[in-house]
């Protein structure tokens, strides 16, 4: 495994791996790494001969509240994980190389970016699809892969490569939980043992929206109902939101009769958790 920090390295080494005739697959991430990440850079070696990681925790994503200097960073055991997964590249460059102090140029998307998360994280999307466009032009990957445990953001990689015409194909990978159903994230790092015990909770309530709609239950409002209700029976979370939208377009439905994206996000204590299902008539 080799590891690069400036992006023209890695943008002269993607094209000499795309000369020597390589597919080039790329998982984009912000580091922490966990088994949930792997699960992409699994995916990413099957369908490609290389594999670039990329870790680097992209400021202008987070709100000016939100926990960017607090976030979990670990670049040596980042590259164990990434050594020991068989990843060739490991791409980690600076936040002053990707953003020079004159640095203007943005990526928006102003329709499926509103919504679920977007909505309570303003300027998050554009800055995680202006990241995704820079990482793309710097890699240069055949293939892309994203986990659907951020489902909103895996959609909008989605439409950006289709309406800015990347030619990149983008998978999107199964979330991967713990034992207890948990979604692996960063983030959980963050949770006290008390915390942790309980963070199951999301999921289960979740599984319960699923048992109902598999009973027949297709009435948005009330699948919403049961996913409330059983979100309200754990009194630590403060719910952000639960939606049931559209998977493709991401707009609300009454009725689920197309796939349908149950997402939520929950603050327990200071650590915020989202999660989702995708409800398939
Ligand atoms: P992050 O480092 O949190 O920005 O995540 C980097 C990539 O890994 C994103 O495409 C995430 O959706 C994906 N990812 C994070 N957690 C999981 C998980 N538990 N299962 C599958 N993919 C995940």
């Amino acid at each position: 495994m080799i590891r690069i920090v400036s992006p023209l390295h890695m943008q002269s080494h993607a094209l000499e791996m795309r000369r020597q005739g390589l597919k080039v697959g790329f998982v984009p991430t912000m580091g922490a790494l966990h088994q949930g990440h792997m699960s992409l850079v699994k995916i990413a070696r099957k369908l490609c001969d290389t594999v670039v990681v990329s870790v680097f925790v992209n400021p202008i994503q987070f709100g000016p509240k939100e926990d960017y200097s607090s976030y979990p960073r670990n670049q040596e055991g980042d590259m164990a994980i990434c050594e020991a997964e068989g990843v060739d590249v490991f791409f980690a460059p600076t936040a002053d190389e990707m953003y020079p102090r004159d640095y203007s140029v943005h990526v928006v998307e102003d329709r499926m970016s509103m919504g679920l998360c977007g909505a309570f994280r303003p300027g998050h999307f554009r800055g995680v699809l202006t990241v995704v466009a820079k990482l793309f032009n710097i890699v240069q990957p055949h293939v892309a892969v994203f986990g659907q445990k951020d489902a909103q953001q895996a959609r909008l990689v989605k439409r950006m490569a289709r309406d800015l015409n990347f030619p990149i194909e983008i998978a999107v990978a199964p979330t991967c939980r713990e034992a207890d159903g948990l979604a692996m994230s960063s983030r959980n790092a963050y949770l006290s043992e008390a915390e942790r015990r309980v963070a199951p909770g999301l999921y289960a309530a979740l599984k319960r929206v699923e048992e109902a709609f598999r009973r027949g239950e297709r009435s948005a409002a009330i699948l919403r109902k049961v996913a409330l209700e059983n979100l309200a029976e754990v009194r630590e979370f403060r719910v952000e939101y639960l939606e049931i939208v559209d998977d493709e377009t991401l707009e609300s439905v009454e009725t689920v009769s197309r796939p349908a994206l149950v997402a939520a996000a929950v603050y327990l204590g200071r650590t915020r958790l989202i999660d989702n299902i995708v409800l398939e008539p």
